[in-house]
C-alpha cells in the first residue's frame, strides 16, 4: 500500500517516562506504516533539556512559529525530587509554560466522547470544551519570601519618563510572602478572539468568568476586554448562528457547570483553566481521554494530551511489570496535528487518515477492547483489558482493515 505523502514537516516534541514509551509505539504501529512521516524532531526529554540548558524547548517553540503545527509528548516539570532523581543543573521551568509564553495563545481541552464511558456528572450529555488563557498571571509571576518587618509596594515606572505609580501591597510586621503578576491587553484580546472564534467555528455557546468583584482592576480588565471584543467583532455573527456569549462570576460559573448538560466552551483565566480542566476531564471519565491544543492568534497550533508522563506506570514498566497505560489522548494529539497539517497544506489524504485513526481508536474501545483505566469505569457488558502495547496494536489492526 502506498504511504500518504506529507508536504510540510510537523514539529515533533518528544518527552518523558511512560508517554515517551507510548510515543514511539504510536509512531511505529499507527503512523509510519501508513504515512511518509516528516517531522523536525526535538527531544524535550528531561535529560536533553538539562544537557542543552533548556535551549531545546525554546528551539522547538521557534520551529513551531516557522512550520505552524507541532505535536508534543508529555514532559516532566521538574520539582526538588526530580532535580535529585536526574541530577539536574537546575530546576528547569515547565516546558509547556515556556512554549505557551513564546507562542502566546489559548489552550482548548475537549473530552474524547466514547459510547460506554459515561461522565460522572449525570447531567453532562455533551462535551465541555475548556479554553485556557495560556499567558501570564501566576505562571509568569515574580515572588518574594519576606524575611521580616518591612514594606512591599507595586511600582510602575513609565518608559516615557511620566509620573511613577506606586501602591502598597502590604506593611509587614513579620515574615511572609509576596507575589507580583501581570497580563497584557493584547494577550487578553487574543484570548477573547481565539475563544469566541472557536465557539463560532464549533457552533457552541461560550461562557467566561473571572473574580471581578474582588479583583476590581485586574480581573475586571479581562471582563471588559472580552465584552468589547464580543460587541465589536462577534455579536452579529453569534446572533446569526444562534449561539450566546455568557459572562458570570467564576464561583457562579462553577456551580452552573455542574448543573449544566454540557455542549459549550468554557473560557477560563490561566489558573482557573489549569485547575478546572483537570476536574472536567476526570469527571468525563479519565484524564487519559482529554485532548489539548494550543491555538495561537498568530496561526500556530500545538497538539498534546492533557495528562502527564504517567510516572507510576513508568516505574512499573522499568521493573519489567506489565502496564496498561491509555494512549488515546496521545493518539489524538498525533491525529489532531496531522489533520491540521493536511488542512493547511491542502492534502486531503492526510486529513482522511487523521479521521480514520480517530475512528479506529474509538471503535476499538466501543468494541470492548480498552486499557485498565477505562475497564474500571465502562458500562460495556464485557470489556477486555489490554496492556499498553496490545491496545495500540488493536487500533493498528482496525486501521489496516
Ligand atoms: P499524570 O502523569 O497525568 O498521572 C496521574 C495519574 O493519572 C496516573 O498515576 C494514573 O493513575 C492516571 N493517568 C494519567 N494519564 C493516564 C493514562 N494515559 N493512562 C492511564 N492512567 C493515566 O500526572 P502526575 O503523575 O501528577 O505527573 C507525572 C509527571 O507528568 C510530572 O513530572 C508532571 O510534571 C508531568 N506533567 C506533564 C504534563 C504535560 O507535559 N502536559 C501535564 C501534567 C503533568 P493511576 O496511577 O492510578 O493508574
Ligand atoms: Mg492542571
Amino acid at each position: 500500500m502506498a504511504k500518504i505523502e506529507m508536504k510540510t514537516p510537523l514539529v515533533e516534541m518528544d518527552g518523558d517516562e511512560m508517554t515517551r514509551i507510548i510515543w514511539k509505539m504510536i509512531k511505529d504501529e499507527l503512523i509510519c506504516p501508513f504515512v511518509g512521516l516528516k517531522t523536525e524532531y526535538y527531544d524535550l526529554g528531561l535529560e536533553n533539556r538539562d544537557a542543552t540548558d533548556d535551549q531545546v524547548t525554546i528551539d522547538s517553540a521557534e520551529a513551531t512559529k516557522r512550520l505552524g503545527v507541532a505535536v508534543k509528548c508529555a514532559t516532566i516539570t521538574p520539582n526538588a525530587a526530580r532535580v535529585e532523581e536526574y541530577g539536574l543543573k537546575q530546576m528547569w521551568k515547565s516546558p509547556n509554560g515556556t512554549i505557551r509564553a513564546i507562542l502566546d495563545g489559548t489552550v482548548f481541552r475537549a473530552p474524547i466522547v466514547v459510547a460506554g464511558i459515561d461522565p460522572y456528572v449525570r447531567t453532562w450529555t455533551k462535551p465541555i470544551t475548556l479554553a485556557r488563557h495560556a499567558y501570564g498571571d501566576v505562571y509568569k509571576n515574580a515572588e518574594l519570601r519576606i524575611p521580616g518587618a518591612g514594606k512591599v509596594e507595586l511600582v510602575y515606572t513609565p518608559a516615557d519618563g511620566g509620573n511613577e505609580q506606586r501602591v502598597l501591597v502590604h506593611e509587614y510586621d513579620g515574615a511572609g510572602v509576596a507575589q507580583g503578576m501581570h497580563n497584557l491587553d493584547a494577550s487578553i484580546e487574543g484570548f477573547a478572539r481565539a475563544s469566541l472564534s472557536y465557539a463560532l467555528d464549533t457552533r457552541q455557546d461560550i461562557w467566561f468568568a473571572t473574580k471581578d468583584t474582588i479583583s476590581k482592576t485586574y480581573d475586571h480588565r479581562f471582563k471588559d476586554i472580552f465584552q468589547e471584543v464580543y460587541e465589536n467583532e462577534y455579536k452579529a455573527a453569534f446572533e446569526e448562528a444562534g449561539i450566546e456569549y455568557f459572562y458570570t462570576l467564576i464561583d457562579d460559573a462553577v456551580a452552573r457547570v455542574m448543573r449544566s448538560e454540557g455542549g459549550f466552551i468554557w473560557a477560563c483565566k490561566n489558573y482557573d483553566g489549569d485547575v478546572m480542566s483537570d476536574m472536567v476531564s476526570s469527571a468525563f471519565g479519565s484524564l487519559a481521554m482529554m485532548t489539548s491544543v494550543l491555538v495561537s492568534p498568530h496561526g500556530y497550533w500545538e497538539y498534546e494530551a492533557a495528562h502527564g508522563t504517567v510516572q507510576r506506570h513508568y516505574y512499573k514498566h522499568l521493573k519489567g511489570q506489565e502496564t496498561s497505560t491509555n494512549s488515546v489522548a496521545t493518539i489524538f494529539a498525533w491525529s489532531g496535528a496531522l489533520r491540521k497539517r493536511g488542512e493547511l497544506d491542502g492534502t486531503p489524504d492526510l486529513v482522511a487518515f487523521a479521521n480514520k485513526l480517530e475512528q479506529a481508536t474509538v471503535a476499538t474501545i466501543e468494541a470492548g477492547e480498552m486499557t485498565g483505566d477505562l475497564v474500571a469505569i465502562t458500562s460495556h457488558p464485557a470489556p477486555k483489558k489490554l496492556n499498553t502495547q496490545e491496545f495500540i496494536q488493536a487500533v493498528a489492526k482496525r486501521l489496516a482493515e
